[in-house]
């Protein structure tokens, strides 16, 4: 009944601070947000989190800033104490996160505090304790390297209302990775981590040394990274400029991610959210969504910095105007970015949103090392049109070895993937039918060959249209497209082949990737096995292995959208199943009935199948059970045909054809295994004995070539290395120079 009384009386001190206090902070996220702030203000290159409870049990952030004065550590927890601000002028050309004092004050009015601090010029470091924004005693001496840990234990322990509303700590963690992940992407230099106490996994973690696409990628998954453009535009009677990355036409999800900070601080401005979403708008599936960081900086007179602590939502000056630029910026780039849709088979890592020039940055792979400074001894030169393994053996049959140089032009990597030299590629494929024996399967070999560089015929192979609405085609932008190459990209929306997408980028390795990616080529030792440098390493790789997974990923990224690989003479299913049933490696047995029964049964099985397949796989079966096509992967690139029988027999034996996810990957996977380059097909015609197509003047490609100029160059941009590649022995690292250097020094 005392609040009742009518009696008005003061507040106690504590009690209007704590108040206060809640108000600014109101969960661990916006404690951890103002103390990240704080080792940003200090200089801090690499702050670590650490949590327990989802921050309310405990938060933990250690960074190697400034440090705090021990004299100073008897005031950082009062409230309006900062050493960032002196005068009210000061407000309009602030740079650092922190002006008010007030963060560390209102949580050491809610939770118990202990600072250790240790300046560069301090002889030791000091550790002090907090509570109601008090040293609670002298600071006591400690050892402690540079920089500062803060220690905030119990939240809320005297605010029970509040300590009882956050009773999900999930929830709260979940959060935390949210604030710190997006300040790790916008500051890149500056290496985050954020883990649960007693954890030694990080849950975010991102490297000093990494790029903003780095941190995207390490944060969202390549799922986004490989889909981001680079944008910027400025704009001086404005005063305002902006910069960041968005995720291009071909990604689009249910939710909006949307990374926003104006003048370094994240913030939300839904009226940009607004306008930047109307651009994709015309882009997009309905109801689908980009990924967008944007940074924003405009002049401080024309945005109010000194809001509220929780108040996120921002405005500014000329609103309007500013949005109108950043939406026309976005769009053309977004007009732009179509170009790179015009490729026939999809660019899985557009190498030019992926920083090129970044030495390895992780730490935890076998491939490169960390750290800014390259020294004279890891420095290596790689010009691909150094000397390769080839120049060093002895040509086998003198005659044919200036064809096979001729034929192995030095790499020319600018030309190969260009949609306008390519286009859709359509090889007819002669007397296919007639694979009757080993001998004349590999005369159907080269047969094709010869026709790959006459005059191709462009085949419209995307115009097929469907209703499913899993399936749906890219809006017609009508930009400067011509109809002969740029084929409409269906956007494919079916969750199955969405999932095996997102398997292939959760299993990347990004240390692997960044060595294929930027490897030269050494030499092939056998169609399986190739060299390849990079950096100061030397890999051996197995050709077959990645060729196969790189078909496997191109299958279920192209998904739906491959041009198609010909054959003019349709090849009948029949004699192919027959032909593999004949093959030992079939395990036919006499117990599993006659082959002419079970080669009818596979051409009717796959007959029936044949809409999918065409439609998903352009894998052409016609009425009459004859293959008429295969799917074009990759340019200049034609499967071993020595495979094709064993192909089709697996085809209805080993694939999953009851479960829709199960039945694209198993589906993949064996037409991956068919493309992939393998030893036992090539090996028997001599590396050398490569025919030249003598009417056309033409060389034929040795497979040499072929493992060069399509493969690896492949590998470099259309391959997500999985992580096991690290062990099972398919990447090894044979030697190192710095190592070799050491060897040489003893000698
Ligand atoms: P503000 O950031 O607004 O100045 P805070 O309450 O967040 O206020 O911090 C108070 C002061 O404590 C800061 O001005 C700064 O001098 C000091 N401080 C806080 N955290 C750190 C840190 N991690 N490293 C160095 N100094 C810090
Ligand atoms: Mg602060």
């Amino acid at each position: 009944m005392a609040l009742l009384s009518g009696v008005i009386r003061r507040l106690d001190e504590t009690v209007v601070n704590r108040i206060a206090a809640g108000e600014v902070i109101q969960r661990p996220a916006n404690a951890i947000k103002e103390m990240v702030e704080n080792c940003l203000d200090a200089k801090a290159t690499s702050i670590q989190v650490t949590v327990k409870d989802g921050g309310l049990k405990l938060i933990q952030i250690q960074d190697n800033g400034c440090g705090i004065r021990k004299e100073d550590l008897d005031i950082v927890c009062e409230r309006f104490t900062t050493s960032k601000l002196q005068t009210f002028e000061d407000l309009s050309s602030i740079s650092t996160y922190g002006f008010r004092g007030e963060a560390l004050a209102s949580i050491s009015h809610v939770a118990h505090v202990t600072i250790t601090s240790k300046t560069a010029d301090g002889k030791c470091a000091y550790r002090a304790n907090y509570s109601d924004g008090k040293l609670k005693s002298a600071p006591k001496p400690c050892a402690g390297n540079q920089g500062t840990q803060i220690t905030v234990e119990d939240l809320f322990y005297n605010v029970t209302t509040r300590r009882k509303a956050l009773k999900n700590p999930s929830e709260e963690y979940a959060k935390i990775l949210d604030v710190v992940s997006r300040y790790a992407i916008h500051n890149s230099g500056v290496s985050f981590s954020v883990k649960k106490q007693g954890e030694t996994v990080a849950d975010v973690r991102t490297l000093s040394n990494a790029t903003t696409v780095d941190n995207i990628r390490s944060v969202f998954g390549n799922a986004v990274s490989r889909e981001l453009i680079e944008v910027g535009c400025e704009d001086a009677t404005l005063a305002f400029k902006m910069k960041g990355y968005v995720t291009n036409a071909n990604y689009s999800v249910k939710k909006c991610t949307f990374l926003l900070f104006i003048n370094h601080r994240l913030v939300d401005s839904s009226a940009l959210r607004k306008a930047i979403e109307t651009v994709y708008a015309a882009y997009l599936p309905k109801n689908t969504h980009p990924f967008l960081y944007i940074s924003l900086e405009i002049t401080p007179q024309n945005v109010d910095v000194n809001v509220h602590p929780t108040k996120h939502e921002v405005h500014f000056l000329h609103e309007d105007s500013i949005l109108e630029r950043v939406q026309q910026h976005i769009e053309s780039k977004l007009l732009g970015s179509n170009s790179s849709r015009m490729y026939f088979t999809q660019t899985l890592l557009p190498g030019a949103t992926v920083s090129s020039t970044d030495i390895v940055k992780t730490t935890n792979s076998s491939v490169g090392q960390g750290g800014d400074k390259v020294y004279a001894h890891q420095m290596v030169r790689t010009d691909s049109r150094d000397q390769k393994l080839d120049a060093f053996l002895q040509p086998l049959n003198k005659s044919t070895s200036p064809g096979l140089a001729a034929a192995a032009p030095q790499s020319d990597d600018s030309k190969n993937t260009s949609c306008k030299d390519t286009r859709l590629q359509d090889f007819e494929m002669e007397e296919c039918t007639d694979l009757n024996s080993a001998a004349e399967a590999e005369d159907v070999l080269e047969k094709p060959q010869k026709n790959q560089p006459s005059p191709l015929k462009d085949v419209p192979a995307r115009k097929r249209q469907r209703t499913d609405t899993d399936v749906e085609m890219e809006e017609d932008t009508g930009q400067e497209m011509t109809a002969a190459c740029t084929p409409r990209r269906r956007i494919i929306n079916l969750t199955s082949v969405l999932t095996l997408q997102e398997e292939i980028t959760n299993q990347a390795h990004t240390g692997l990737q960044e060595m294929l990616r930027d490897h030269s080529f050494v030499g092939c030792i056998n169609p399986q096995w190739a060299l390849a440098q990079y950096q100061t390493k030397l890999y051996l790789l197995n050709t077959t292995k990645l060729s196969q997974e790189m078909f496997y990923q191109i299958l279920i990224y192209d998904f739906g959208n491959f041009g198609v690989l010909r054959l003019s003479e349709p090849a009948p299913l029949y004699d192919l199943a027959i032909l593999a049933l004949e093959n030992v490696e079939s395990g036919w047995t006499e117990e599993d009935g006659p082959k002419e029964g079970l080669a009818e049964y596979i051409v009717d099985f796959l007959t029936k199948k044949n809409e999918m397949l065409k439609d998903y796989f352009s894998l052409e079966i016609d009425a009459e059970g004859n293959l008429t096509g295969l799917p074009l992967l990759i340019d200049n690139y034609i499967p071993p045909l020595e495979g094709l029988p064993m192909f089709v027999l697996r085809l209805a034996t080993e694939v999953n054809w009851d479960e829709e996810k199960e039945c694209f990957e198993s589906l993949s996977r064996e037409c991956a295994m068919f493309y992939s380059i393998r030893k036992q097909y090539i090996m028997e015609d001599s590396d050398l004995a490569t025919p030249q197509a003598e009417d056309s003047g033409i060389a034929t490609k040795s497979w040499k070539w072929t493992v060069e100029h399509v493969l690896y160059k492949g590998l470099r941009t259309h391959l997500l290395p999985p992580k096991h590649f690290t062990e099972d022995g398919n990447i090894l690292q044979l030697a190192n120079l710095p190592d070799l250097y050491k060897v040489f020094e003893r000698c």
